[in-house]
């Protein structure tokens, strides 16, 4: 059957996707199943989507109700979900206003977007330069792939848009020596995570802030993958003493469902008005009904805290590894954002462990980046590292 499902996906399917040979059909909490019954303890949730676990009954609950309510009628008039969302997102962040996007990439785009408009409001046409990271990551629209500091992102697709200065990472004067009168903003992932869990200093962004305030930069935090508990605190900004300007948040909002935010402060903010922006989909009732129960579920359960211990505990575990194994050279990472970067390919360990019933994940070919669900259990930890244990000799 499986065999069967494949042979058929890659007929109809456009071939963007480098895909497990598995055909996954249903989930709950840390667990899900392929079509042969088979089961997985997930360390990957969908790419850091799920962190309240597959199908949460509180989610699933919400969805069918909005369901049965009311799915759509455009942003040419208010709906109370969106309201409540936005009000819970200033409220637990350093932002006072909210645009609601589909994705990742479009939460960015309106970054960019606003971030640009906000300099040519003030009568600064030549203003709109913004200087991103080296392996960061920020989507695959042509914008947000510009912004990308990966070659391999961009292959194929030029000519790129223009207006992005690439500098490394946690490196203060490359980021000082690239700036210049065009420059409007600064934009980065407070911790890589496609790049490789790339952790800066401690003081990096503080000192980020601090330029930014004396050249008057608007500093533009991507927490598409960091935000929402991930990192073991609500927003990873929190860890570092500062905030941004500017705020995207995707990949956990809606557990499952697509949505993406762009959170901002009102000065900036203001220089949207009506016209500026918009999207069909943003901020519907019925995706947005999903994320509202999905962050309620996360302050109310604390699960940031939770990420916090139990990352320690997972961080602890793969120490213990790679005590043992020298081919693991360095395990680094907040809360339940783990690396454990490796002296070869990890192609072979993420295979291996599939047919061992775990969902694992590799980037730039060397990286295990761990990602489960912020529900999953210490034992359920333990059973990946005995598994890590074998398979990686
Ligand atoms: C996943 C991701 C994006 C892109 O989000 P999409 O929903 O795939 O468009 C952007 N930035 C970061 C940091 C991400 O991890």
């Amino acid at each position: 059957m499986t065999i069967e499902y494949i042979k058929k996906a890659n007929q109809v399917l456009a071939n963007t996707y480098k895909r497990n040979p598995i055909v996954i059909t249903k989930g709950e909490g840390a667990i899900v199943w392929d079509t042969d019954g088979k089961s997985y303890i997930d360390f990957v949730s969908g790419i850091a989507v799920c962190n309240l676990g597959h199908a949460h009954p509180r989610v699933a609950n919400a969805i069918y109700n909005q369901a049965k309510t009311l799915c759509h009628v455009s942003n040419l008039y208010y709906t109370t979900p969106q309201i409540e969302l936005a009000s819970i997102l200033v409220e637990n962040s350093f932002a006072d206003k909210v645009f609601f996007a589909n994705s990742g990439a479009e939460a960015n785009e309106a970054a960019i977007k606003l971030a640009r408009k906000y300099f040519k409001d003030k009568g600064e046409k030549n203003k709109y330069k913004i200087i991103t990271m080296e392996k960061s990551f920020h989507g695959r629209t042509m914008g947000t792939l510009s912004a990308t500091g990966q070659e391999k992102i961009q292959k194929g697709f030029d000519p790129l848009l223009p207006g992005f200065d690439l500098v490394p990472f946690n490196n203060i004067p490359a980021l000082k020596s690239k700036i210049d009168d065009m420059t409007c903003a600064v934009m980065l992932e407070p911790i890589q995570g496609e790049g490789g869990v790339c952790i800066p200093d401690s003081d990096y962004l503080k000192n980020v802030r601090k330029i930014c305030d004396e050249k008057g930069l608007i500093l533009i935090f991507d927490e598409i993958q960091t935000g929402l508990g991930r990192t073991g605190k609500l927003f990873a900004y929190e860890h570092f003493g500062t905030s941004p300007d500017i705020m995207t948040l995707a990949k956990a909002l809606g557990n499952g469902v697509p949505i993406g935010a762009m959170l901002a402060k009102e000065e900036i903010a203001k220089s949207f008005v009506p016209g500026s922006h918009a999207s069909t989909f943003g901020g519907m009732p019925l995706t947005v009904a999903a994320a509202l129960e999905t962050v309620k579920v996360l302050l109310e359960e604390n699960l940031a805290m939770r990420s916090y211990e139990i990352g320690a505990y997972f961080k602890e575990r793969l120490m213990w590894l790679k005590d043992r194994h020298d081919s693991i050279s360095e395990v680094r990472g907040f809360g339940l954002l783990i690396g454990a970067i490796l002296q070869k390919s990890g192609t072979a360990i993420v295979e291996e462990c599939l047919k061992k019933g775990f969902l694992i994940n590799c980037v730039q070919d060397n990286i295990l980046r761990f990602i489960p669900p912020l529900i999953i259990k210490k034992e359920q930890i333990d059973l990946l590292i005995n598994c890590l244990d074998e398979v990686i000799n």
